[in-house]
C-alpha cells in the first residue's frame, strides 16, 4: 500500500491517502487539491513534491 499526507506539502492540511498504486494516490490527491484546494491543475513541481513524499506501507 501506498500512503501520503497532504500535510507533507501543504501546511496544516490534514487529509490523508491511501492506495494500492502511486498512481491512484496522484489521482485522488488531484480531486483533493481541486475541492479543498481550488487547484484546477496540480503544477508538474507539486506532483513531484508528492511523488516524493509518497511513503510505501508495508
Ligand atoms: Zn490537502
Amino acid at each position: 500500500m501506498k500512503q501520503f499526507a497532504c500535510g507533507d506539502v501543504v501546511p496544516g492540511c490534514r487529509k490523508t491517502f491511501t492506495a494500492p498504486s502511486e498512481e491512484e494516490i496522484l489521482g485522488s490527491v488531484g480531486r483533493h487539491a481541486l475541492d479543498d484546494h481550488g487547484l484546477a491543475e496540480v503544477p508538474p513541481e507539486l506532483v513531484e513534491q508528492v511523488r516524493g513524499r509518497i511513503l510505501t506501507l508495508a
